[in-house]
C-alpha cells in the first residue's frame, strides 16, 4: 500500500504538471504566434504527454505488482485457514474445524427440520500399543484408524480427530439408526484390520476401538451434545470395550393440565 501511494502521488504530480504546461500553451496560442514558435509548443506537449504515458505505465506496472502480491496473500491465507483447522498427523479436521462445522449446521436455515447425530470413537487400551511398540508405531495405528473413519464418512458427514486418541464424526441428517450403522461399520472394520510390527513381523494385538453414539436435541450446546456422546462411549468402555453404545437425550416432560 505504502509503495502504491508513493506511485498515485507521483502520477498526481505528473498530472499538476502536464495541466500546467497545456494551461501555458493555451495562453501562448492565444496571442499572435509564428511558425518556429508554435512547433516549439507542439514538441513541448509531446515531450510532456510522453513523461505522462511513462508515469502512467509506472503506476500501471505497481497495481499489477501489487494484485499479484495481494493474490498470494489471499492463497496463502486460504491455506493457513485449512492448515489451524486440520490435524497435521492424519489430515482429518481438528476439533477447531469440527466445531466450526457443527456450528454452522446449527445456523443453517433447516436445522430444526432433520435429526442430527454424534460418534465418538475411543481406541481401546491404546497406552499398551505406545508403551508395547513405542510412541512411533502409535502413531501408526492413529493413522490407520483415521483412514477407517475418513473412509466411512460421505457427502455431509464431517470425521476429526477430537484429541489425542479420539474421534469424532458429525453426521448431519441422519436419525440414530444410521448413526449406529456407521459406527458398528467402522468399529467392525478396525477390529478386522490386522497389524504387523514392522520389526519382528509378527501380528501385533488386535487394535479395537469403542464408540458412543447420540442424537443432537434442537436447541442444547455442542457441549452438551458431546457430553451425551461421552458418556454412551464411557459405557461402551464399561461393557467390555470394542462395542458401540447409544444414549438418547431424555425426552423433555409434558406438561399436564
Ligand atoms: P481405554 O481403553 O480406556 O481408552 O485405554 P487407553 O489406554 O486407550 O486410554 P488412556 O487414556 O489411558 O491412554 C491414551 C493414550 O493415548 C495415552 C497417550 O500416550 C496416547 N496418545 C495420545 N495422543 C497420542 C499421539 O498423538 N500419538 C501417540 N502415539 N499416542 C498418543
Ligand atoms: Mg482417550
Ligand atoms: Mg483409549
Amino acid at each position: 500500500i505504502e509503495a502504491m501511494s508513493v506511485s498515485l502521488d507521483a502520477a498526481g504530480n505528473e498530472v499538476t504538471r502536464y495541466e500546467q504546461s497545456l494551461k501555458e500553451c493555451a495562453a501562448q496560442l492565444s496571442t499572435d504566434i509564428e511558425a518556429d514558435e508554435l512547433r516549439g509548443l507542439v514538441d513541448g506537449l509531446i515531450t510532456s504527454t510522453q513523461q505522462m504515458n511513462a508515469g502512467n505505465a509506472a503506476l500501471q506496472h505497481h497495481l499489477e505488482e501489487s494484485r499479484r502480491e495481494a493474490d498470494a496473500l489471499r492463497e496463502e491465507l486460504a491455506k493457513v485457514r485449512v492448515e489451524a483447522h486440520s490435524d497435521p498427523l492424519t489430515g482429518l479436521a481438528n476439533r477447531k474445524g469440527f466445531e466450526e462445522r457443527l456450528r454452522a449446521l446449527e445456523l443453517s436455515e433447516d436445522y430444526g427440520e432433520h435429526a442430527h447425530c454424534l460418534l465418538i470413537g475411543d481406541i481401546d487400551k491404546f497406552k499398551n500399543i505406545n508403551d508395547t511398540y513405542g510412541h512411533l508405531f502409535g502413531d501408526k495405528i492413529l493413522k490407520i484408524v483415521a483412514k477407517a473413519f475418513s473412509n466411512l464418512t460421505k457427502g455431509k458427514d464431517m470425521a476429526a480427530r477430537f484429541g489425542g486418541e479420539e474421534f469424532i464424526i458429525l453426521l448431519p441428517e441422519t436419525p440414530i439408526r444410521g448413526a449406529l450403522a456407521v459406527a458398528e461399520s467402522i468399529r467392525r472394520s478396525i477390529e478386522k484390520g490386522r497389524v504387523f510390527n514392522p520389526k519382528t513381523g509378527e501380528e501385533v494385538q488386535r487394535v479395537t476401538i469403542s464408540l458412543g453414539v447420540t442424537e443432537i436435541v434442537h436447541g442444547e450446546t455442542i457441549e452438551q451434545a458431546i457430553a451425551r456422546a461421552d458418556e454412551a462411549l464411557y459405557r461402551a468402555k464399561e461393557g467390555g470395550r470394542n462395542r458401540v453404545e447409544c444414549l438418547m437425550p431424555t425426552p423433555p416432560l409434558r406438561a399436564t393440565a
